[in-house]
């Protein structure tokens, strides 16, 4: 298992973390098995699509639709209820297929982490769940 270290400059924003965790799969030694890649935060989220700006843009709408619904309970205490309930609706963690060592996602799929109270340092906890041989 490893951790890794990303930044975000924005209050919402997605960042790409495909690469990043291919590469620590790499270093992990990993072949087969399942990827469990997680984020121990509760106003950030990772899921799995595609990284088309106009579609991003759409994603950081959505969010950002759901502050303006309406005052929210949270919003007492931080003001960031928005930013915890689409951290609840998409998850923190996503489980992705690894074989000979590559995530097997799908042609457009990548990893996104999605900022929804920042800017941030956030870790993204990288582990494999290794199939036995034989
Ligand atoms: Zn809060």
């Amino acid at each position: 298992m490893t951790t890794l270290q990303v930044s975000t400059n924005h209050r919402e924003e997605i960042l790409d973390l495909t690469g990043l965790v291919q590469d620590a799969l790499l270093s992990l030694g990993a072949e087969e098995g399942v990827a469990v890649v997680s984020v121990p935060h509760c106003t950030c989220a990772l899921y799995l699509n595609e990284n088309e700006s106009g579609l991003l843009q759409d994603t950081l709408e959505l969010v950002r639709h759901l502050g303006r619904l309406q005052r929210w309970q949270h919003d007492r205490i931080d003001d960031n209820a928005a930013a915890h309930l689409a951290a609840t609706v998409l998850g923190g963690t996503v489980l992705i297929p690894v074989r000979q060592g590559r995530l097997a996602l799908g042609t457009w799929q990548r990893l996104l982490l999605l900022e929804l109270d920042g800017p941030r340092r956030r870790s993204v906890t990288v582990a494999l769940l290794a199939e036995k041989a034989g």
